[in-house]
């Protein structure tokens, strides 16, 4: 086992990352830029290195003033975390040259796996289904047009370097498609400076499914089951669960397979995910393989009690996997990812200070964070402050459980997407599991327009709570017996209004 680990990255996963060193004994380095100086993950980890100013592009993806860091401290493994330089080839190639270990796949598998065309290819010729399409970029709108009336519309145009969903242009009609073309390639360019786009038939309604798989150094690859995502906003994962009902076991074995095939196809090993579109009808195809750790990552473990951190870490030591699955799940864990975005606002980012933050505890909860009360909430990272994880034993029970949980959880000073989960905790299709990865988009505003239970309460007291405030400051007229309509219309669409504001309104939290 390594002796000391640098960990290329901040905030919630950072930390993930020396919790797993610290139980496994081996120390940590943490790198920061000027903004995260007091960050938990620099003060819990053994060391840390200061990389430069707040942005990222002068702080956490200079590889080479990570590596230099790593050398310095006699650092002899990188962790890269998710996101920032994880999927950098050059990066993993740079670490290696530099006689450092990488905790992540060889430099050669990520390159595999890195353009969207090439990892199809590599896919289909080890017959793990893809979604119908084309392999090679599209030469023209031409040939755009005659592979979306072989395949039918509507089709979606993808960029082959595409991630986060840029790039991409769903086409209903063939009139639309040299606009689509058009666009997708303008936008594949400027994000990724490659315009390669291709055509993919588009799947209406399915369920975003994906396979964790582990992969030693000495031949054994295998998968730990499902995390069901389909809840998600502008292709963002909002919150993810594990098992999928829409999965049995029949499936996941199947699933599994294919996702442990492609792996061995890429030359894989260490944790990575393969992600699939599973339709209505059962039928799976293979999107892409994201080479890294997850951000949901811990509703798989929580249901395999397989800590993936930690193997990745003994993985990339030379150790070997000791199990052999096939994993079957044991209960089933949800995870909310608790932005710092206003849902009331259109998920506008929340900028500011943290000045209280409770943490929701009790059976099955678990919490992984990279803030606390002090933090400085800027515009300069990734919005996601932390993950609120639950385990129990069946769907029903995570539900009640996250419910719970979200309503312990209490973030005063920005607005976070706290209350928005609690909403679709209540739903009665997210109840039933009916899912799917437009599901969200189709129910924002009537999720946005009910009050959320605990929602209600703050709703009715943030109400009577308004009208005292008149009745005191006189502009309502207490001797009529009753409220002037004006005054309880202001105060009836403040109140609905007041659903994201109600935990910040003092002595009104109910709990
Ligand atoms: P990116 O790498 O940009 O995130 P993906 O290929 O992973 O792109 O696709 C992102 C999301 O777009 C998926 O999670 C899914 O919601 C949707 N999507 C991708 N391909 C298709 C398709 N062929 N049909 C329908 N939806 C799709």
């Amino acid at each position: 086992m390594f002796r000391k680990l640098l960990i290329a990255n901040r905030g919630e996963i950072a930390l993930r990352v020396v919790r797993a060193c610290r139980e496994l004994g081996v120390l940590s380095v943490a790198v920061y830029s000027d903004a995260d100086a007091s960050a938990p993950h620099v003060r819990e980890a053994d060391e840390a290195v200061r990389l430069g100013p707040a942005p990222s592009a002068q702080s956490y993806l200079l590889g080479d003033a990570i590596i230099a860091a790593a050398i310095a401290t006699g650092a002899e493994a990188i962790h890269p975390g998710y996101g920032f330089l994880s999927e950098r080839e050059w990066f993993a190639r740079a670490v290696r040259d530099a006689g450092l270990v990488w905790v992540g796949p060889p430099a050669e598998a990520i390159a595999a796996m890195g353009s969207k065309t090439a990892a199809r290819q590599l896919a289909m010729a080890h017959q793990v289904p893809v979604v119908p399409g084309t392999t090679t970029a599209l030469r023209d709108a031409t040939e755009a047009a005659e592979v979306a009336a072989q395949f039918g519309y509507p089709v979606l145009l993808k960029a082959a370097a595409g991630g986060g969903g840029k790039g991409m242009r769903v086409v209903r009609s063939a009139d639309e498609i040299v606009g689509a073309l058009d666009a997708a390639k303008r936008e594949a360019k400027n994000a990724f400076g490659d315009d390669a786009v291709y055509v993919e038939k588009y799947i209406e309604g399915p369920r975003h499914v994906e396979i964790q798989v582990l992969a030693d150094q000495h031949g054994n690859v295998l998968s730990l089951g499902e995390r069901e995502c389909s809840v998600q906003r502008r292709h963002q994962k909002m919150i993810e669960e594990a098992p999928s009902v829409a999965v049995s076991p029949e499936l996941r074995q199947r699933m599994g397979e294919a996702a442990v095939r492609a792996a061995r196809a890429a030359g894989y090993t260490n944790a990575g995910t393969c992600e699939f579109l599973l339709d209505k009808s059962g039928e799976f195809y293979f999107l892409e393989m994201n080479t890294r750790i997850q951000v949901e990552h811990p509703v798989t473990e929580l249901v395999t009690g397989v800590d993936l951190v930690q193997w990745q870490i003994r993985i990339a030591a030379g150790e070997k996997l000791p199990f052999t699955g096939p994993f079957e799940p044991n209960g089933w864990a949800m995870e909310c990812r608790i932005t710092s975005e206003d849902p009331a606002n259109g998920f506008l980012p929340s900028i500011g200070r943290i000045t209280h933050l409770q943490l929701p505890s009790g059976p099955g909860v678990r919490w992984d964070g990279g803030v606390e009360a002090g933090s400085e909430i800027g515009l300069f990272y990734d919005p996601m402050l932390a993950k609120l994880i639950v385990w129990a034993p069946n769907r029903a029970a995570a539900v009640a459980r996250m419910r719970r949980a979200l309503c312990e959880l209490s973030v005063d000073g920005i607005e976070t997407s706290r209350e928005f989960h609690l909403r679709v905790m209540d739903d009665a299709e997210f109840q039933r599991g009916e899912i799917e990865i437009q599901w969200l988009e189709r129910r924002l505003a009537s999720l946005l327009a009910v009050p959320a239970s605990e929602g209600a309460v703050h709703a009715a007291a943030i109400a009577a709570a308004l009208l005292a405030r008149q009745d005191r400051g006189g502009t309502a007229t207490p001797s009529s017996g009753g409220t002037q309509p004006a005054a309880a219309a202001t105060a009836r669409a403040d109140a609905e209004g007041a659903w994201v504001r109600a935990a910040r309104v003092d002595g009104l939290r109910s709990r």
